[in-house]
């Protein structure tokens, strides 16, 4: 399978996934422009996406949707309320171009997909986990926080792609409205810096050794200090480190194209 956060934050978030014959995006929260750039940067054409994976309504995930979605007739995979919703608001797209699930697993063409329900301020918010090939990428932004049942559909993940939203001092004493504040650090806002690392470091036990940290604020978090707090976690719960590749999704420009490959263990992406 092949990964690309194409884009990641609170000003659009887009991620590519691929098996060796299906091509997906989860959320298309950049324009159709800027995502139609962003799959040519790593050669992928528009015309070969075969669904859009819908987390959730928030406009950082569907901005560029309606566009995408009716230029190049892509199926649009939602939740129930979140079609519901979508239909309304992306008006002109056709009732039979969306594809609702609830908390089953489902298929496209060869790629096996399991939603899994986040807490999070939106209608209803999921992660995804996608298996195809043996192999399994798993993909969780926009949660309040993280619980053994979530742990436990992103286990053995070959990459897992985490929200490390933000720096719980910096938000804090930040320029943000307090009730803000209240709300991002809720069970229905975004997820701490200090959580995604308790989350990445039980994840390790699983075997996962891949991990992108994702949906960071720009106000309230640095890449550095989301590296570090981490890279803590994981030394503290005895992971040793140099095995773990760990890094930032970007928000302004297109991240690594990973290639897993077959039973090669660690080493197994490809830039
Ligand atoms: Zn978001
Ligand atoms: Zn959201």
């Amino acid at each position: 399978m092949k990964l690309c956060v194409l884009a990641s934050g609170s000003k659009g978030n887009c991620i590519y996934v691929a098996s060796q014959d299906v091509h997906l995006l989860v959320d298309v929260g950049l324009s159709c422009k800027e995502t139609v750039a962003r799959l040519h940067a790593i050669g992928v054409e528009p015309e070969q996406i075969r669904g859009i994976l819908i987390t959730h309504e928030h406009i950082d995930h569907i901005k560029g949707l309606l566009q995408f979605a009716s230029r190049y007739h892509v199926q649009i995979y939602a939740r129930a309320e979140v079609v519901m919703y979508l239909l309304e608001k992306c008006a002109g797209i056709p009732k039979q171009q969306f594809t609702p699930f609830y908390q089953n697993d489902f298929y496209i063409e060869s790629v096996t997909v399991s939603p899994f329900e986040v807490s999070h301020d939106a209608l209803c918010c999921v992660g995804f986990s996608l298996y195809a090939e043996g192999q399994k990428i798993s993909i969780a932004t926009d949660l309040g926080y993280v619980n053994s049942r979530i742990l436990q559909n992103m286990a053995h993940a070959d990459i897992v792609v985490l929200e490390s939203n933000y720096d719980t001092s910096k938000l804090m004493s930040g320029p943000y409205p307090y009730a803000t504040k209240v709300r991002i650090r809720s069970n229905k806002g975004h997820l701490s810096n200090e959580d995604c690392a308790d989350a990445i470091a039980q994840l390790c036990q699983g075997g996962t050794k891949t991990f992108l940290l994702a949906h960071m604020s720009e106000n309230n978090n640095t890449e550095e200090i989301a590296l570090y707090v981490t890279a803590s976690a994981l030394y503290r719960a005895g992971v040793p480190v140099q095995q773990i590749y760990l890094e930032v999704a970007k928000q302004h420009s297109v991240g690594k194209l990973f290639e897993i490959k077959k039973g090669e263990g660690y080493d197994q992406f490809e830039e």
